[in-house]
């Protein structure tokens, strides 16, 4: 299906907001022009509505035209507008897989949109058919997690493939955690695809979850769509500067990673010999999930003691999981001393 023919009427029809800046965008000059206090603050400006410089950018780190990038509120912001743009609230429909990210759902509810959740294997892996099973008109959007939060692997290439190339709708690929996969994601492929949308983020590798910036990778014509309905400035000044120098002194972050991965392996090998772990799912990301034998029990356990973890026990095929971060050498430490500590009655 030709995108244009899945956008919303409505979005296709409207007029957006056209800020000061969309009808002035020089840098030099008098602006008398948005009613900004003229007295400087360093903040007393709005902010570029398009984070030029930031995209200019990432558009080299990633190799990738800087007209296929933009930026939001975390992924958050996107998720929520590519329901905006593509699903009609009342009729239209998403699919998720389950267990996944939770926001997705969140935001199809919030948009009375419906979501269709479709199971993961036992072993959290992607079975394309039982997602292409489940597709009908009224499914727009299919959200594909990889790595997948919370079981932690990156699903199978070949089925997100297969899904991709079946699908006439959009399909959005969250790689939040992509960067501690060791693998290139789906950015290489994405001119393949003109209905393909990636999203990364500055939260978790980048080590900027307070800033709120999330990075959406598409082609020209959804970009389009998405700057046509977010908020004018929804990228504040603060956060494109600091979005900026951690860009420009990125070195610090591929350590950071480096070290991560090398914490997760040698934690996954510790827990491995206690006696309360029974299964240790693999993990592409900066967590773990892991079943207990009796995971109430030890996460009562850790909260007594100051380790705060995720309880996964209530999502599919969660039985007795809880969610583990990755955290510094010395928090790893104290994790596994309290675990080791761990008596059950
Ligand atoms: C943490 C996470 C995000 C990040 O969301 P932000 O709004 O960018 O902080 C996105 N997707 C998944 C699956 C996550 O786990």
């Amino acid at each position: 299906m030709k995108l244009e023919a899945l956008i919303r009427p409505n979005i296709k029809k409207m007029k957006p907001y056209s800020s000061a800046r969309d009808e002035y965008s020089g840098a030099d000059g008098i602006f008398l022009d948005a009613n900004e206090n003229p007295y400087e603050t360093g903040l007393n400006r709005y902010p570029d509505p398009y984070q030029r410089e930031i995209k200019t950018n990432l558009a080299a780190i990633k190799a990738i035209d800087p007209r296929k990038i933009f930026l939001g509120n975390g992924s958050d912001e996107p998720i929520d507008l590519l329901i905006r743009i593509f699903c009609e609230p009342g009729s239209d429909k998403i699919i998720t897989l389950d267990p996944s990210y939770g926001m997705y759902g969140v935001a199809a509810a919030i948009n009375n949109v419906t979501v269709v959740r479709v199971p993961l294997t036992e072993n959290f892996e992607l079975n394309a058919d039982e997602v292409i099973r489940h597709i009908d008109p009224n499914v727009k959007i299919i959200f594909l997690c990889s790595p997948n939060n919370p079981s932690g692997n990156l699903l199978n290439k070949d089925e997100v493939r297969k899904i991709i190339r079946m699908f006439p709708g959009i399909v959005v690929i969250d790689e939040a955690y992509i960067d501690f996969s060791g693998d290139p994601g789906f950015l290489p492929e994405l001119d393949e695809h003109p209905h393909l949308v990636i999203l990364q983020t500055f939260s978790k590798a980048w080590g900027l979850a307070g800033l709120r910036i999330g990075m959406t990778f598409a082609s020209p014509r959804i970009i389009h769509y998405l700057n046509k309905v977010k908020p004018p400035y929804n990228i504040n000044v603060l956060s494109q500067q600091k979005a900026l120098d951690s860009l420009r002194n990125r070195g610090k972050v591929g350590e950071e990673i480096r070290s991560l991965i090398d914490a997760r392996s040698a934690l996954i090998k510790q827990l491995a010999q206690h006696p309360l772990v029974e299964k240790i799912f693999p993990s592409d990301s900066n967590f773990i999930l892991i079943r207990f034998t009796a995971a109430p029990a030890v996460f009562a356990h850790l909260i007594k003691n100051g380790i705060i973890v995720r309880d996964r026990t209530s999502v599919k095929h969660g039985e007795n999981c809880l969610r583990i971060s990755v955290g510094t050498e010395q928090e790893n430490e104290k994790l596994l001393n309290t675990l080791a500590d761990f008596k059950p009655l």
